[in-house]
């Protein structure tokens, strides 16, 4: 029996886990879900999943909470703020952490179950792309093991050989190829994208999604952050990864190895297959998931990525090539930028636009410990929030 703490269990990832975690009550049992501000839905998790511990984002919510559960005769322990999330997260009952906040909020719990040494089930991408180097040691020096749930990378992690240890050389592999969809706007006219709406850019072909991961696949971002996931993932420098469109997403990602052999995962497009996969690694169970039907695909298809329409992927690219904190200040002002144009502040375009001139405007510096990524995440904030509130872009 494993000890979970579900950390954003009220998203898109956090549904899904419990959904697989449902199927299987004589494997898992949830010890804490933790959301932000979705009370309603926490209430009807914490009623079917009895964790021992809940954790909200402020304390008000976590009044209304406990006045709820209580007369819901449930017993779950009450909690808020981001102490209690890293509270949770390294408790020594908790077997595996699932990590499914969005964005940098998801950093310092994420790490905390780290440096507990759990096994750590990673989709919250933002935070290794904050914080790769320091993410990466704190894996090594406490043991924790590191599983991600992003599909493509799940899918590489099932490609590569069992125990790879970071060497590629030493392994054969020649190229991990990350496959993408293209999102919503892949053959929508480059001079129509400026007037895209936020619910136009949420649509995505393919795939159920939060809205900021949403907007990330509509413009490539996220592409571009998977990139920076995948190198810290698997040590991989940027010239070995190449991104394929592939607008089936059937094939989540591939690994070629030296002697021709291209390796890959392929299934439908649900997240419960890499949720189910990393629960229960090194064993499989049933996620709930239809089985492949290749007839009715018929076809899978390749195309270059457009850095033209995309200009976002090449911003991630020049993140990653600089390092230090430049793929801090990239996650950070894309943060703040998809939040403006969720909110109606900016156009679809003026993203990249944001992202481009604060990654200009803020000197790289040397990210070797936690304090100093926050740092550079609070710095490069700063400097797209004025950008904003400057109405230099619109
Ligand atoms: P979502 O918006 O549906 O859910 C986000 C969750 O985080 C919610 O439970 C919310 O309560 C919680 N949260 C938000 N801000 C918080 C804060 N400040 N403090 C504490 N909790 C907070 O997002 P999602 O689509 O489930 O994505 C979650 C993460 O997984 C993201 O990093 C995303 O990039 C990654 N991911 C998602 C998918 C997918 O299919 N949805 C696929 C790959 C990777
Ligand atoms: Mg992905």
């Amino acid at each position: 029996m494993q000890n979970l703490t579900i950390l954003g269990s009220t998203g898109s990832i956090g549904v899904s886990t419990l959904d697989v975690v449902r199927r299987h009550p004589e494997r898992y049992r949830v010890l804490a879900l933790c959301a932000h501000r979705q009370i309603d839905r926490l209430f009807e998790q914490c009623l079917e999943f009895r964790p021992r511990f809940a954790v909200v984002g402020s304390d008000e919510l976590a009044a209304q909470l406990r006045t709820r559960l209580a007369a819901a005769d449930c017993a779950t322990e009450v909690e808020s703020g981001p102490a209690a999330l890293s509270r949770v997260s390294r408790l020594p009952e908790v077997d595996a952490v699932m990590a499914a906040i969005v964005g940098a909020a998801g950093l310092e719990p994420t790490l905390a179950a780290v440096r507990a040494g759990k096994k750590v089930l990673l989709a919250n991408k933002e935070a290794l792309v904050m914080a790769g180097a320091v993410f990466i040691r704190e894996v090594r020096e406490s043991g924790a093991v590191l599983l991600p749930i992003d599909s493509e990378h799940n899918a590489i992690f099932q490609s590569l050989p069992r125990g790879y240890s970071g060497d590629m050389a030493a392994s054969g592999v020649s190229k991990l190829l990350l496959t993408a969809s293209g999102g919503p706007f892949r053959r929508t006219p480059v001079a129509d994208l400026a007037a895209v709406t936020p619910d136009q850019a949420c649509a995505h072909p393919n795939w159920s999604m939060g809205r900021k991961i949403s907007v990330d696949s509509a413009t490539m971002m996220n592409k571009g952050l998977e990139m920076i996931e995948a190198r810290w993932l698997f040590n991989v420098p940027a010239d070995k990864i190449q991104v394929v469109i592939h607008p089936q997403s059937v094939i989540h990602s591939l690994v070629q190895y030296v002697d021709g052999s291209v390796v890959g995962e392929l299934g439908n497009p649900d997240m419960r297959t890499p949720i189910a996969h990393a629960l229960a690694y090194p064993e499989r169970i049933e996620a709930g998931v239809a089985p492949l039907d290749l007839f009715a695909i018929a076809r899978l298809d390749f195309e270059q990525p457009d850095f033209a329409r995309f200009p976002c992927l090449a911003l991630a690219y020049r993140a990653l090539q600089a390092g230090g904190s430049a793929p801090a200040t990239l996650n950070a002002a894309n943060e703040v930028a998809v939040d403006a144009f969720l909110n109606g502040r900016i156009g679809f375009t003026a993203i990249a636009d944001v992202i481009a001139r604060v990654l200009d405007a803020v000197p790289v510096v040397d990210v070797t410990t936690l304090e100093t990524v926050l740092e550079a995440d609070r710095v490069a904030r700063a400097a797209a929030h004025e950008l904003l509130a400057s109405a230099a872009v619109a």
